[in-house]
């Protein structure tokens, strides 16, 4: 194959992609990889490999394909495409549930080039999604608040759009319903926009891509909230494309949705292989987290059907996952219910030793208003974001006013960033909701 032609197969690849054939633009381009020899020709369908089977829920591969780029990139000695390859590390990291790698790529990246542009924002976005990862809240905030402020003032809607859905899921790990629907809504009118903007092939793949993925984030908080049958609606549509599209990610997502769904009407026959088969798919792709949210549904069920000795294994299971990939958010949840358990089976010195790490994860993700010192979430109800990143109920931002102002009349440094590490009072009650 010559040069000519490589290029018209690799361009051939850029086409199907754009129409979300994926699987078929990924065959295009490998043959294309190949072929082609100029290294720069190679780092970009690398890079579009990377992107392609990332969504196909193969980060692996992907990540051959980053660090294929790394190597590239050096060999150029361009900074430019160094931090490109940075990202798409970071981004393959993201997808296998690496998120403290993905926070390193991430920063190599921003070190090699920081002079700003559209890129920037893309990236702050990356790392506040690795944040996430953690269950670092305020980091991930910063993150997204600076994302947003790149989308702003480069007028990119495209990244206000993910950057909305983003933040929508850091609203509903805070139990604020409302919030997380109203950012989700926001997204879809940017969504809207875009798509009127420049209409399909063009962007119409990216487009529908990320609303396949905006249905499963908002049916989260519909399904807390009881919207039972609009969550599932959310799903179904998100399904339909998704299969049509082999998009893995979504489809394990979706699954899971309807099993949770299904397991709180009580219909566990319909749950349970939901479950599996989300599970499973899960395992293919390498999402971890996913894997250990699925095995807490499965444990929750076998705890409606009074199973207490199975859900206890499920959970330790479930927590074992969290642990290794360093979500504090899920491993507090695994805890708060299996304290649950042990104080049901009388067993005080298992009951004490969850309930203390419950208390020191809330501690470490930073989950007390700075106001009222009540656990955020506890209850669903508004929260908002200070300057500083940190959350406080929104019926205490009026308090704050009051409290913060120093007798200069300069604004002190919020409650929560002055009382860092300090024990508060918790009850297992209180982190039931979160779970
Ligand atoms: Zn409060
Ligand atoms: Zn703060």
């Amino acid at each position: 194959m010559g040069q000519k032609l490589a290029r018209r197969v690799r361009d051939r690849g850029t086409r199907l992609y754009q129409q979300q054939r994926a699987e078929e633009a990924v065959d295009r381009w490998n043959r294309a990889l190949t072929k082609l020899r100029d290294p720069r020709d190679r780092f970009l369908v690398s890079g579009d490999l990377c992107r392609a089977l990332c969504e196909l829920g193969k980060s692996r591969e992907a990540l051959e394909h980053a660090g294929q780029q790394c190597g590239l990139a050096t060999e150029l000695g361009d900074p430019g495409f160094m931090a490109e390859a940075y990202l798409n590390m970071a981004i393959c990291n993201l997808y296998s549930c690496e998120f403290s790698k993905a926070v390193s790529y991430c920063r190599s990246a921003l070190q090699a080039k920081p002079e700003g542009g559209d890129f920037t924002g893309y990236l702050h976005l990356c790392l506040g999604e690795a944040f996430m990862g953690l269950s670092e809240f305020q980091k991930a905030w910063n993150s997204y608040t600076r994302a947003q402020a790149q989308a702003h003032s480069t007028s990119d809607r495209v990244l206000e759009m993910r950057v909305q859905a983003s933040m929508a899921a850091v609203y509903s790990a805070l139990n604020d319903h409302d919030t997380a629907i109203a950012c989700c809504t926001a997204a879809q009118q940017l969504a809207d926009a875009v798509t009127r903007e420049r209409p399909p092939p063009e962007i119409g793949g990216a487009v529908t891509r990320f609303r396949r993925r905006l249905a499963t984030v908002i049916a989260r908080p519909c399904r807390k909230l009881g919207r039972y049958n609009e969550a599932m609606d959310y799903c179904e549509d998100a399904m339909k494309l998704a299969l049509l599209h082999g998009d893995r990610p979504v489809i394990a997502e979706c699954l899971f949705q309807f099993a949770d769904i299904h397991r709180k009407r009580s219909d566990f026959e319909r749950a349970q292989p939901r479950y599996e088969s989300s599970h499973g798919i899960m395992i293919e792709t390498g999402d971890i987290l996913g894997q250990s949210r699925v095995l807490g549904g499965v444990a929750k069920l076998s705890a409606s059907l009074g199973q207490s000795a199975k859900a206890i294994d499920l959970f330790d299971r479930a927590l074992a996952l969290a642990q290794k990939i360093g979500n504090k958010m899920e491993m507090l949840r695994c805890h708060a219910r299996l304290q649950l358990l042990y104080d049901a089976a009388h067993d005080a010195s298992m009951t004490h030793r969850h309930g203390s790490v419950v208390r020191q994860l809330c501690d470490e993700m930073d989950l007390f208003c700075g106001v009222c010192d009540d656990i955020l979430g506890s209850t669903p109800e508004k929260v908002e974001a200070l300057t500083c990143g940190h959350f406080i109920h929104a019926r205490c931002v009026m308090h704050l006013a009051r409290s913060t102002l120093g007798r200069s009349g300069k604004p002190r440094p919020c409650p929560a960033c002055r009382r860092h590490a300090s024990l508060n009072p918790l009850h297992t009650s209180d982190v039931m909701a979160l779970t």
